[in-house]
């Protein structure tokens, strides 16, 4: 039997919340499976950590989670400790240690679940958006001199490099032939930054003749808000700077109904390196310990992370039984329903253990 080896940091607020509970459906989905196994080692990096050590993780916390073959993280941030700090001291500090440099949010509507766009169903809105995960706006290159004075100054460097460019562009490129539209968005704002950009502009056209076969165009970073909001029908594979895709991907996970229903995975294509999976969401302070936060980004995140192992059967069966329960209005408040984080997990759960018929159904249920 295989086995793989998952790192397991659930992080702050709703972050253990929900990882534990993708923890259980992924040992339900292995069991069922019988193929493979995981086997999970949990650590307590983040915030807390902080406040005790004054570290979020430990000096060798990269090269241990080398050993991994995955790695399902919740979230990182506390009321406790400022924003930048955590995020750089945990996140970040794996996301670019580990050279995870492609950023894969895939985003669609999930049934039973509403889009606040109106007219705009499930199959209406069906993307990928690939963020530059290794460098640009958060390349951490800066710096604040003159603290204080009226003179005070703050640089913020964005940094763009040839390899960085060539390599997340062709990682999307064939992303986008992978899916059955092979179409392509390339965001930028070359018309306003005239350097970086246009140099990733230039590379995209270079990169775009290994892939005849892939439709693209090319969009300015504001305009593609409107289009995303405007006109979701027309894209499909996007690919964005670190910043802009940033931006983007939580506009897309309000649209798709909730950003507690988007995935989002850190991969290291070339596989030197474990890849990170985990939920778009933040550790939001104001539902902690309500027992309502939707668990199922993460299971979307779980799934993610079993097809990047090669368990593409298991991740397919998983998304069946989120779906289904999706569709049976088994669902958190924040996507309309009344159930709680657990109501959730059982209903998938059970779904995954063979018994279709969910106990609190609202809607008809079954294959
Ligand atoms: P957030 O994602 O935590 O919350 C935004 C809103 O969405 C809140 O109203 C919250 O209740 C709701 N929400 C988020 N996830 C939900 C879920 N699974 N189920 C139901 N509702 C959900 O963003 P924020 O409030 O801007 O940030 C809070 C903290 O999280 C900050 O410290 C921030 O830095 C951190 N953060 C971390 C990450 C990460 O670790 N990747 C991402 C974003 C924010
Ligand atoms: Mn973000």
């Amino acid at each position: 039997m295989k086995v793989y080896k998952v790192a397991s940091i659930p992080g702050d607020g709703i972050g253990p919340e929900v990882v534990s509970e993708g923890l259980r459906v992924l040992e339900a989905v292995a069991r069922r499976d019988g193929g493979f196994r995981l086997e999970v080692t949990g650590f307590d990096w983040g915030s807390d950590r902080y406040g005790r050590e004054g570290s979020l993780m430990p000096e060798d916390g990269l090269d241990r989670l080398k050993s991994f073959d995955a790695i399902l993280f919740g979230s990182v941030g506390s009321p406790a400790v400022p924003d930048h700090v955590t995020l750089w001291g945990l996140r970040l500090k794996i996301c670019q240690g580990l050279d995870q440099y492609a950023n894969v949010r895939p985003t669609r509507i999930l049934p039973g679940i509403k889009s606040p766009l109106e007219g705009v169903g499930q199959g209406d809105l069906d993307w990928v958006i690939v963020r530059e995960n290794s460098e640009g706006e958060y390349s951490g290159h800066g710096g604040r001199s003159h603290r204080g004075m009226p003179g005070e100054v703050g640089t913020e460097v964005s940094i763009f490099t040839r390899m960085g460019v060539e390599r997340i562009m062709r990682f999307a490129f064939a992303l986008a032939r992978s899916r059955p539209r092979r179409r392509l968005t390339v965001v930028t704002k070359s018309n306003a930054q005239r350097f970086g950009m246009v140099m990733w502009d230039g590379i995209a056209d270079e990169v775009a003749r290994e892939f005849p076969d892939v439709e693209w165009d090319r969009t300015l970073v504001d305009a593609m808000t409107v289009r995303m909001v405007r006109d979701p029908r027309a894209l499909d594979t996007i690919v964005a700077t670190n910043l802009h895709a940033d931006i983007l991907s939580d506009l897309a996970g309000a649209l798709a109904g909730s950003l507690g229903v988007a995935p989002t995975a850190n991969v290291d294509p070339e596989r030197r390196n474990p890849s990170m999976f985990e939920p778009i969401h933040g550790s939001a302070f104001d539902i902690v310990g309500t027992g309502t936060a939707n668990p199922v980004a993460t299971f979307w995140c779980a799934a993610q992370m079993l097809e990047h192992l090669g368990e593409a059967g298991a991740a397919a069966r998983l998304m069946e039984a989120v779906e289904g329960v999706c569709a049976a209005g088994i669902a958190t408040p924040d996507v309309g329903g009344g159930s709680s984080t657990r109501e959730v997990t059982e209903a998938v759960l059970d779904w995954i253990g063979g018994s279709n018929i969910l106990p609190t159904a609202v809607g008809g249920v079954g294959r």
